[in-house]
């Protein structure tokens, strides 16, 4: 033990320089209740019918009108289109029961990915068909199904979606589905939890991307253009899609963004946009601890100024690489860390550069957390009730070893009057879909009859 305290006693290099490289990432409370106060003029500039085309967020109005209350029944289909794979799942409800669900993934090949989009419902058609006839489900019954669409997309209502013009149910070799809910992933996994809480009012994605909805009145609803669903007192909530990740798209932003941001921005494959999403997510969070370690090492505070060919290559840092570095704990040597380091090549550094790249990950991931607690909070103060249980999807807050608890504590610093939890939301585009689905389908047969 003497030996290794003796070794951690081993100070880095160039301390202020350090300091200096790592300030601009460091942001105090009043800068983040200024970003609230932007983030929250934005919104409502989204919900508004005059100012909406200039907001980031652009505040999609999902109609969907209530959470599950625990009593919905029956067989649903849900389809959850994402990534590459698609996903075909069957879910069973019944009330006071543990959902059941059986799914399977099927391929998209490249080319219908990239084909017309007649080509894409052609194949999924296909998948549901292949699907149902291996869950031996009667081809005579009309079984509703919710579509997970995990891309922004504008709605005109439950089950039309402005990307994919699609208004009627499917329909193939003799199969009836019918296609009653398109709904976010944010919606799944707020309706996901919503039917085990019934105070969840938020829903946040913090994976790839990150995005949250929440319920909103639509008293505040300015563009909501009344579709023929009760309840339709203003009173009355809807789920509002925020599209957060888009934030900063114009100059609201511009006040924290480093060098490194903009750096990881011009990389990207869409410059001056998403700008919200790119200090947060998953898909960027290494890439910016990169950037400062990069700095870093040019200015002779890391590796003695010498970096690895894999570590001067762009997306080499993956934000995996930061859940594992801040797993390390004090005495455990940096083993995690070391072999970050032996995955990127780096065959020279002492213990003292083991702590430096722990100190990076921690500043780039707490403003993260930090960063995305204000959007919560923004979201919280919109929720009427006094006790708010958000939902949690993606695979980042899964993870990190410390997002749940820095999330935690700034929105409750931000937040002071609220009651809130942070949930983990299981399968949110599986369930949540389903669930979407089975609340839209039981108000549709209540009304025919
Ligand atoms: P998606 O957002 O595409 O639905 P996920 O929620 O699984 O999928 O998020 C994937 C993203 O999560 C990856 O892009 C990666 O950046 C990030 N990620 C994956 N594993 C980890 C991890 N162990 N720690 C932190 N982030 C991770
Ligand atoms: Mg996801």
């Amino acid at each position: 033990m003497d030996g290794i305290r003796r070794e951690y006693s081993v100070l880095p290099k160039h301390p202020q320089k350090i300091d200096e490289i790592l300030k601009p990432l460091i942001l105090n409370d009043e800068t983040y209740g200024k970003l609230k106060e932007k983030m929250r003029a934005d919104m409502n500039m989204g919900l508004s019918t005059d100012r909406n085309q200039d907001a980031d967020t652009k505040m999609y109005i999902t109609y969907v009108r209530c959470v599950p209350t625990g009593s919905e029944k029956g067989n649903y289909l849900a389809l959850d289109l994402g990534g590459t794979n698609f996903r075909v799942l069957l879910i069973k409800l019944s009330p006071g029961e543990e959902v059941k669900m059986e799914s399977k993934i099927y391929m998209v090949p490249r080319d219908v990915m990239t084909g017309t989009g007649v080509q894409l419902f052609d194949h999924i058609a296909g998948c549901i068909e292949s699907f149902m006839i291996y869950q031996n489900l009667d081809k005579n019954v009309a079984i509703p199904l919710g579509f997970t669409f995990s891309f922004p997309c504008k709605q005109e209502g439950l089950d039309k979606a402005r990307l994919v013009t699609w208004t009627k149910g499917f329909s193939c070799s003799g199969v009836v589905v019918k296609c009653v809910a398109v709904i976010n992933d944010t919606v799944g996994a707020l309706m996901s939890c919503a039917h085990e809480d019934k105070n969840c009012h938020i829903g946040l994605i913090l994976g790839t991307g990150t995005n949250a909805c929440y319920l909103e009145r639509l008293t505040n609803v300015h563009q909501w253009d009344g579709d023929d669903e009760e309840p339709r007192e203003i009173s009355e909530p809807v789920v509002i899609n925020t599209e957060w990740g888009a934030f900063g798209n114009g100059s609201a932003l511009d006040f924290i963004c480093t060098e490194y941001d903009a750096n990881v921005d011009n990389l990207s494959i869409n410059p001056g946009r998403q700008i919200y999403e790119k200090m947060i997510s998953g898909m960027y969070m290494g890439e910016i601890a990169r950037q400062v370690i990069m700095k870093l090492v040019d200015a002779g505070c890391l590796f003695n100024g010498v970096a690895s060919q894999a570590l001067a290559t762009s997306m080499s840092f993956r934000t995996k690489y930061i859940s594992e570095i801040e797993s390390d704990e004090e005495f455990d040597n940096f083993v995690r860390t070391r072999q970050v380091l032996d995955e990127l090549h780096i065959r020279d550094y002492r213990l003292a550069d083991c702590l430096v790249i722990q100190e990076v990950c921690q500043v780039v991931s707490t403003r993260a957390a930090y960063l995305a607690a204000a959007g919560i909070s923004v979201l919280l103060d919109a929720v009427t009730q006094p006790e708010v249980t958000i939902a949690v999807d993606g695979s980042l807050y899964r993870y990190h070893p410390k997002f749940h608890d820095l999330i935690t504590e700034k929105v409750a610093e931000l937040s002071p009057n609220k009651v809130f939890k942070l949930m983990l939301s299981s399968d949110g585009s599986g369930k949540g879909a389903a669930l979407v689905a089975a609340v839209a389908w039981t108000r549709s047969q209540a009304k025919e009859e």
